[in-house]
């Protein structure tokens, strides 16, 4: 089979390859600003099919039950995507915009190869614990724990990291035994299409199983969390968006994870050595163009070493120009549509309105005649109380903020509606413990350290979201505890 972008205009829903009722719409190039090709538009009873093959597919197979046949399954699939492995990562380059380095990671073969971590856990798992026996109300019980899926999935995801956010989502869910409807982002309809055609002919996975439905009508991820087949809605995106989830699922009290957005702190102490961790910070923010929620925006450095902070990260960030995202060497590539640079302009301009400096960047780089790429910018002379500061800005943009110690520097981070992650540079051990104790945040590195794993839990404190995806905590996210005794 060749993965060409004609046969991602496919929606799978049932076990087959159908078309959108919507017709197609077109998918953009953001590095080129080409079309490429289209993708099946699915309207509400597109989803609605869905939603029935994923309920029918839950309540009337052994697939919930039968964990050897879906760890098969998830290995098969991995597989199969991995020996589609070139074709995928010229097609997520294309359609994503994002560097060709990152396919070999987080873009593409990292999350395909964890599937088979969350394959591992469907067989190791504790599915039943025995508590033993008990006098509850004087009567002698044996009683014992089981573990179940809890249902069907509702996966709604973003377009910044589409692989990763879906299998983060699908892996677990399958593994634990759930059915799932997949919708992914308009932005980035194929990295979820080309899955489904996967799945549909390379795999024993059983009818109804995973759906992928791709459209542009956003409304079609609302009708996921309000429909009362759906049990638990998986929603990754922005805080705005995923506060209209929590509302819409409340009716029929269904469980939702969410992982929305952040501002994380890159923190600084004065015993640290400023020019690698600044060349640490540079990089981050630049990569994938800025477009994770999980990057550290923020870069908080001792007062007394801001100039020398700002000159170090202005020099890092002049060494990363925004570039074409086929080439190996390009770490930050376009950002995805021109809606989304719109966005990133204006709060540029906000910076300078606020009275902050641009210190490199701020505009669209001169050699690139198309695309949506935006200079690494860094905003100087603002403190944390600006809306740059605040605001999740999802572009290559950092700003740079003085501390006065490292009490201030754990207030400032923590001076933000989100809590999703956190670096910090320094020598002191006790020092660099008080303030990974102290940020409250999902996941802290320290001096460059890096947690993404398939075994380790992500996600936020405060309204950086709820829950956890990944790791054992992730997997159990997707199960119910049945409480089951009898007399002993
Ligand atoms: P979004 O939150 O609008 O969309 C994410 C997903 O939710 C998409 O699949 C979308 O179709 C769906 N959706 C939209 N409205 C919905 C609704 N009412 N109910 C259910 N689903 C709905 O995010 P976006 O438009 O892709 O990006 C906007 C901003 O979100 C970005 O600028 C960025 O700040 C943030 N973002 C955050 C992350 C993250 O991982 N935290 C990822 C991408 C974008």
């Amino acid at each position: 089979m060749t993965l060409r972008p004609a046969s991602a205009s496919d929606l799978l829903i049932d076990g087959k390859l159908t078309p959108g009722s919507g017709g197609v719409f077109d998918v953009v190039n953001p590095a080129t600003e080409e079309v490429i090709g289209q993708a099946a538009d699915a309207t509400a009873a597109d989803m609605d099919a869905a939603i029935t093959a994923a309920r029918n597919a839950f309540d009337t197979t052994d697939w919930s039950r039968d964990h050897a046949f879906r760890a098969h399954c998830l290995r098969q699939l991995r597989d199969a995507l991995l020996a589609h492995a070139d074709e995928f990562r010229e097609l997520t380059i294309a359609e994503v915009g994002c560097p060709s380095f990152l396919t070999h990671g987080p873009q593409f073969e990292g999350p395909v190869t964890d599937l088979g971590y969350f394959a591992d856990l469907a067989e190791s798992y504790e599915w039943s614990r025995d508590l033993g026996k008990a006098k509850p109300m004087g009567i002698k019980n044996h009683r014992e724990l089981r573990s179940e899926a809890i249902g069907v999935v509702g996966a709604i995801t973003p377009w910044n990291f589409p692989h990763q956010i879906n299998f983060a989502k699908i892996g677990p869910a399958l593994a634990a035994g759930c059915t799932v409807v997949l919708k992914p982002a308009p932005d980035t309809p194929w990295c979820a299409a080309l899955v489904g055609k996967v799945v549909a002919e390379e795999t024993d996975f059983p009818p109804g199983v995973l759906n992928v439905v791709t459209s542009t009508d956003h409304e079609l991820g609302a009708q996921l969390s309000t429909d009362p087949r759906v049990d638990l809605v998986s929603f990754t995106g922005s805080t705005a968006t995923g506060k209209k989830v929590m509302v819409a699922a409340a009716e029929t009290l269904k469980k939702v994870f969410l992982e929305l957005g952040g501002k994380s702190a890159f923190i600084v102490l004065d015993d640290a050595d400023i020019g690698s961790a600044c060349a640490m910070a540079a990089f981050n923010v630049v990569t994938h163009a800025g477009q994770g929620c999980a990057i550290t925006t923020r870069l908080v450095v001792p007062r007394e070493k801001l100039d020398e902070a700002i000159a170090a990260t202005r020099d890092a960030l002049a060494g990363l120009p925004a570039g074409d995202p086929t080439d190996s060497g390009t770490i930050c590539g376009p950002v995805i549509s021109a809606r989304q640079r719109q966005r990133i302009e204006s709060y540029i301009e906000l910076a300078q309105q606020e009275g902050g400096t641009i210190e490199i960047g701020g505009g669209r780089p001169a050699d690139k005649a198309a695309g949506f790429f935006v200079e690494p910018t860094l905003i100087s002379g603002l403190d944390n109380s600006a809306r740059v500061a605040q605001e999740e800005i999802f572009g290559p943009v950092l700003v740079i903020i003085a501390h006065d110690g490292d009490d201030d520097a754990i207030d400032i981070a923590n001076d933000s509606p989100y809590g999703l992650s956190g670096m910090v540079y320094g020598t002191d051990e006790d020092r660099i413990n008080k303030v990974v104790n102290g940020v409250r945040t999902g996941t802290m590195g320290i001096n460059g350290g890096i947690w993404y794993s398939a075994d380790v839990p992500f996600g936020g404190f405060k309204q950086s979201g709820i829950g956890r995806e990944m790791g054992v905590a992730g997997f159990e996210e997707y199960l119910e505890t049945k409480a089951v005794a009898r007399p002993a």
